[in-house]
């Protein structure tokens, strides 16, 4: 794979997939997360898992972190406008130093409104190198872009972060939904999380959300969004259907 890697983005072997996210409360979509996706000549489709610290380790993840900020953002151009798209960000795209230039560029390209742009960034992430990418943060959340972080709970999960950074959203990973029903720490994790956020005025998404109960006990516990395979796997863009997804849930609410 290091050596196919190497030429995958300039044959175009790669595919952005998205995902829709959930407002918990009306039950109406209200975003979609990038999800890069390399169609292998030989391997066929292979999951971000498999390449993404390939990419980093090879010096890839740049152009290739750029592509997917340009492919998500002139697709969202064609989604109704109240829906965000949500793009993951690599730390080798922070410890470029230019990150906000090209982000500044891709949205001018593109002519998105960066209040219609999310950024995941990982917990991991920040502990390289805080100064600097605390910055970068404030000056893409100063023209509008949300800045969320991903996968909350699994790392080395400093509170103080939080407040460092000021994070516009927390997104609960997909572990502590999954033992959400029949583990009392998990149930915990979720109450403390909606705690915290309320207090530092952050919008909370569940991800990996799978059945109807989970859902349910999310939403009771104050959950702002949810994400997963309930609602609908990460498809190609031209599967991605808001209003089928809009019609089937506003039916299951009634
Ligand atoms: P992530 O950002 O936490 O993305 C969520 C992952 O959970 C996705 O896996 C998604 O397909 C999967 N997922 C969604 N709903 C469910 C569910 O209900 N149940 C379960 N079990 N899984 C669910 P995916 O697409 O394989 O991506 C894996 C990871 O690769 C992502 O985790 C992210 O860290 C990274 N990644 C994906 N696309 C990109 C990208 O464009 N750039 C960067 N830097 N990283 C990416
Ligand atoms: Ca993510
Ligand atoms: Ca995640």
């Amino acid at each position: 794979l290091p050596n196919d890697l190497r030429g995958a983005l300039f044959r175009n072997e790669f595919e952005v997939y998205y995902q829709p996210v959930i407002d918990a409360k009306t039950a109406r979509p209200c975003g979609a997360e990038a999800l890069v996706r390399w169609r292998h000549p030989v391997e066929g489709l292979i999951s971000p898992d498999r390449f993404i610290w390939l990419a980093e380790e090879s010096g890839l993840m740049e152009p290739l972190g750029e592509w997917i900020l340009e492919r998500a953002c002139s697709d969202a151009l064609s989604w109704p406008e109240n829906i965000k798209v949500a793009v993951n960000i690599s730390a080798a795209q922070f410890r470029t130093g230019n990150l906000f230039d090209v982000i500044l560029c891709v949205l001018a390209e593109s002519g998105l409104p960066p209040e219609r742009l999310e950024l995941e960034i990982t917990e991991s992430m920040l502990l390289q190198n805080k100064e600097s990418y605390g910055v970068v943060i404030q000056q893409l959340k100063n023209i509008g872009i949300s800045i969320v972080l991903d996968d909350f709970g699994t790392g080395y999960c400093s509170l103080s972060y939080l407040t460092r950074f000021s994070f516009d959203k927390v997104k609960i990973d997909k572990s502590f939904t999954k033992g959400l029903s029949n583990r009392a720490d998990c149930a915990a994790v979720v109450a403390s999380v909606l705690t915290l956020a309320r207090g530092l005025d952050m919008v909370v998404t569940a991800e990996g959300v799978e059945t109807k109960q989970q859902f349910q006990l999310l939403r009771a516990a104050g959950v702002n969004q949810v994400q997963g395979y309930l609602f609908g796997r990460p498809v190609p863009l031209a599967e991605l259907d808001f209003s089928a997804l809009e019609q089937q849930w506003q039916a299951e609410e009634a």
